[in-house]
């Protein structure tokens, strides 16, 4: 039997290694944190079983996962999967270590925000990106990229029930983070005229299954903090000292969305507290600026235009892609609303891109 080496067992980890051992491999899944362990395998034991019955993937009445905070249980892997914090540090720190422990694994990373071969580069290993999208047992996509032959990252994909989708380069934040990370800035803006839970139920009527801060609650508020922090780097249209703020006073407060049990929301085990709603708003300038930002990862050849729709398919279980919701609104209104946004606010995050 295959032997899957998971690293990092938070709110992505934990459920990654129950895909893994529903599929029928040998799962390790490995922590610096003993109580990241526990919460996992508690997980593990009853709301990832539930998850997947949900999600139409189970296949066993128990999932049977090896917890540890051995480094050298992973020496047998066949496949190693970093799931670690969003530190570029780390996680180099991590594969250099892997690359003296592990006898015959294959590397991957579900990082948001850098590059693989930023990884593989600062630790001398070739690591894939294997990019998750949260709930990881819900939703279908994984996106994969990175040197050298990728078949082998496609099969395990397949293999746990997902739909890997194969990107033509690398790039900071892949598709989706840099979808998701343009539509974090413009919420900021958003945030001034109407409140998370107007915005929310104006997306949810739109027919998107989770509002955009209910999906921050579940990424967690300090991941998506990291998010911002390490895309805004690499591209300065995602500067926002507004969202930022936000995200730091909830980081702050100990509130870090589900795992926390409270961020921009109150949880309820799986399901948010659900808050009233008066006002409904339009939200044709936030999807402009995810089709502005779709454009720009078409033309920096990351990928075409019939795989970025895959992406927000997969992602959102939105029955259109991202150039199909394009197509029904009219490109000349999505101009018009970003010209206009920018003429008010100067933010680079509306800027029109050329085609829209
Ligand atoms: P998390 O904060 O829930 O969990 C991270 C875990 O990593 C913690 O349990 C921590 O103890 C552990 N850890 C930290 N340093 C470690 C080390 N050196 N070795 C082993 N374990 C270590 O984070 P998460 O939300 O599960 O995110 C993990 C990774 O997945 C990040 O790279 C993140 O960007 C990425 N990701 C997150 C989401 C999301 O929605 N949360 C989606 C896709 C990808």
């Amino acid at each position: 039997m295959e032997v899957v080496g998971i690293a990092g067992a938070g709110t992505m980890g934990s459920a990654i290694s129950a895909l893994f051992a529903n599929a029928g491999y040998e799962v390790v899944l490995y922590d610096i944190n003993r109580d990241a362990l526990e919460r996992a395998k508690k997980r593990n034991e009853r709301e990832h079983l539930l998850e997947l019955e949900r999600a139409e993937l189970r296949r066993r009445d128990r999932l049977e996962i090896r917890y540890t905070t051995n480094f050298l249980d992973l020496r047998d892997c066949d496949f190693l999967l970093e799931s670690i914090k969003e530190d570029l540090g780390l996680k180099i720190e991590f594969f250099k270590k892997a690359k003296e422990v592990c006898r015959r694994a294959i590397f991957a990373t579900n990082t948001s925000s850098y590059m693989p071969s930023e990884i593989s580069e600062g630790a001398d290993v070739n690591v894939f990106l294997f990019h998750f999208s949260n709930p990881p047992i819900e939703m279908p996509l994984v996106e994969i990229s990175g040197r050298g032959d990728p078949s082998k990252y496609v099969e395990y994909a397949r293999k746990i029930g997902k739909s890997p989708v194969l990107l033509k380069k690398q790039c900071r934040g892949a598709v989706l983070n840099r979808m998701l990370c343009a539509l974090g800035v413009s919420l900021g803006y958003a945030l001034k005229i109407a409140s998370p839970y107007e915005i929310d139920a104006s997306v949810k009527l739109f027919g998107m299954k989770y509002g955009v801060f209910e999906i921050f609650d579940r990424i967690g508020l300090d991941v998506s903090l990291d998010v911002f922090r390490s895309l805004k780097e690499a591209y300065p249209r995602f500067s926002s000292e507004f969202i930022e703020g936000v995200l730091q006073q909830f980081v702050d407060s100990g509130k870090l969305g589900k795992k926390t049990g409270e961020g921009f929301y109150r949880w309820h085990g799986e399901e948010i507290v659900p808050e009233k709603v008066e006002n409904y708003v339009d939200i044709t300038l936030l999807l402009a600026v995810i089709v502005n930002e779709a454009l720009r990862i078409v033309e920096d050849g990351i990928a075409d235009r019939e795989t970025v729709n895959e992406v927000w398919r997969l992602a959102t279980r939105y029955p259109g892609g991202i150039f199909d919701i394009a197509e029904i609104l009219g490109y000349e209104n999505l101009s018009e609303q970003l010209k206009r946004a920018y003429q008010e606010t100067r933010a680079e995050i509306f800027r029109p891109f050329k085609g829209v």
